[in-house]
């Protein structure tokens, strides 16, 4: 008896330093505010990629061991091997892919759900946070407009967030997973490959796909959509146990690639029709919502049966929040309801869904802080005007370019805010192999300035550069910068073929 509590008081005392001391715990804070006032002031001034020699390797130099490191060393790792090296996704710069944010006031949110560890699976455990995350999903299906049976979950990205909605459309419209490999899902080739890996993961990989042509600006065709699912109808009506049936229709608001919207209100008849599933992957760019622009770029929006959401993206808030919002809530219920015996005190609330019971997990980051913390705080007011100045940047981008038209050409339009472009000097006769090499070689370059970050993209047998503009600190003087470098250059590259 005497050696159990001897032992245990010893445990007790070696486990201690899971619960730092008043003073330690200033001591950590002033460590993480002078980081954070550092790299911050590092990221206005600094550049957007580093290429970098060790790419943080220090990290793996340094063991997981018994005893922990001290503080001092701990946060010198940190910047040694974290900061400066490859991209700094909260950089101004950072003009690749879709950027992402990282304001301030979301991590301050998040330190508040970690310390809380406060549980957003059930509403009775953490009915104040279960509410947050409840209001954010409001919001977001208020801004769609997807009506009052409209609801969601958040999730931790735009995966698991088309995850989340193409396994509620297979529940809702596929009876019997013998039905799965009959199934006929329409989609273009733009859609995010997040969507393919979706299928596959949601026991839809054997489906067919039909892929459906896409316009010169790549949006979807709607002449050839409607054939293909007229045919297919016909097909299924006429030899039912022969021919497979149309499921589900697949559109972008905004394409990675371009930033093409598919001319929504077209597909959300022609899926009414055929009774299929209208899925909206509005990833990239269903923040645009905000602004009387993206309404118009984007109607119809809210005649789809899901849509996906990136507040990681679009609403400028640090990595790991995602959504998905469906049109009649009790589908999503059905698709993700679980009982078991180890929860039977959980007690159902009928004014508040679990998030649990919308979701493919159970526990999970109380996330909705990160959301509700900084739109309680700074209003709506500037998430939409920094959306306006996204938008109105590309258009500024596109129009500086085509004032270089002897060097640069544009490519398939955007109906947001990526632009397409590539050089094409005037004076050459380049083949398009030519231009294929004397454009990557550019982009090469680019990243080797580093001030900015460009990525670039295969459209067809093209290659094409492409600006995404989408961070809430990228303003004029950053795409004044990013002109001023092709400029330079693209001549460089000109004067060196001449040789
Ligand atoms: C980014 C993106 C995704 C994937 O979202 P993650 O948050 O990266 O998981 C899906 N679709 C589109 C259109 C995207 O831009």
């Amino acid at each position: 008896m005497e050696s159990t509590t001897k032992i245990l008081d010893e445990l007790e005392s070696a486990a201690a330093a899971l619960e730092p001391s008043e003073c330690q715990r200033a001591e950590m804070f002033a460590h993480v505010e002078r980081w954070a006032a550092q790299f911050l002031h590092n990221t206005h001034s600094g550049k957007a990629y580093v290429v970098s020699e060790d790419k943080g390797s220090a990290i793996r130099a340094k063991a997981v061991r018994e005893h922990g490191y001290s503080l001092h060393e701990v946060f010198a790792l940190v910047e040694q091997a974290l900061d400066n090296k490859g991209l700094n996704p909260a950089s101004a710069g950072h003009l690749a892919y879709v950027p992402g944010g990282g304001i301030v006031t979301s991590a301050f949110a998040d330190f508040i759900a970690a310390v809380s560890n406060r549980y957003a699976g059930v509403f009775y455990a953490g009915p104040g946070a279960v509410r947050v995350e409840n209001r954010m999903v409001r919001w977001m299906a208020d801004m769609l407009d997807m009506g009052e049976s409209a609801g969601g979950t958040l999730t931790s990205g735009g995966s698991i967030a088309n995850l989340t909605a193409i396994i509620c459309a297979r529940d809702a419209i596929l009876q019997h997973s013998s039905a799965y490999s009959s199934a006929i899902i329409y989609m273009t080739t733009q859609v995010h490959h997040c969507v393919n890996k979706a299928l596959r993961a949601a026991g839809l990989g054997d489906c067919d796909i039909r892929y459906v042509d896409v316009d010169s600006d790549c949006r979807m065709d709607m002449a050839h959509l409607r054939d293909l699912v007229s045919q297919d109808t016909k097909n299924y009506e006429a030899a039912p146990e022969q021919h497979g049936k149309p499921f589900m229709i697949i559109g972008s608001a905004g394409t990675t690639n371009t930033g093409a919207v598919d001319p929504l209100i077209e597909m959300a008849a022609i899926a009414k029709d055929a009774q299929c599933w209208f899925h909206i992957d509005a990833a990239y760019g269903g923040f645009f919502m905000l602004t009387e622009y993206g309404k118009q770029a984007m109607r119809g929006i809210q005649l789809a049966d899901s849509v996906v959401l990136d507040p990681h993206k679009g609403l400028f808030l640090p990595y790991g929040i995602g959504a998905v919002i469906v049109k009649n809530i009790e589908l999503l219920k059905r698709s993700q309801h679980y009982s078991a015996d180890y929860l039977q005190d959980v007690i159902e609330d009928p004014m508040e869904v679990s998030p649990a019971d919308v979701s493919l997990e159970l526990t999970r980051h109380f996330r909705g802080l990160r959301m509700w913390l900084p739109l309680m705080l700074h209003g709506v007011a500037p998430f939409r005007a920094a959306l306006e100045e996204k938008l109105l940047l590309a258009r500024y981008f596109r129009e500086e370019l085509v004032k270089r038209a002897s060097v640069f050409e544009i490519g398939p339009g955007s109906d947001l805010s990526i632009v397409t472009y590539r050089m094409n000097p005037s004076a050459k006769a380049l083949t398009s192999t030519q231009l294929n090499t004397m454009n990557e070689r550019l982009q090469q370059l680019v990243a080797e300035d580093g001030r900015v970050f460009l990525s670039g993209t295969v459209i067809g047998e093209t290659y094409w550069m492409r600006i995404a503009i989408l961070s809430f600190r990228t303003h004029r003087t950053t795409i004044d910068t990013t002109l001023e470098i092709l400029d330079q250059l693209s001549s460089e590259l000109i004067s060196n073929t001449e040789r």
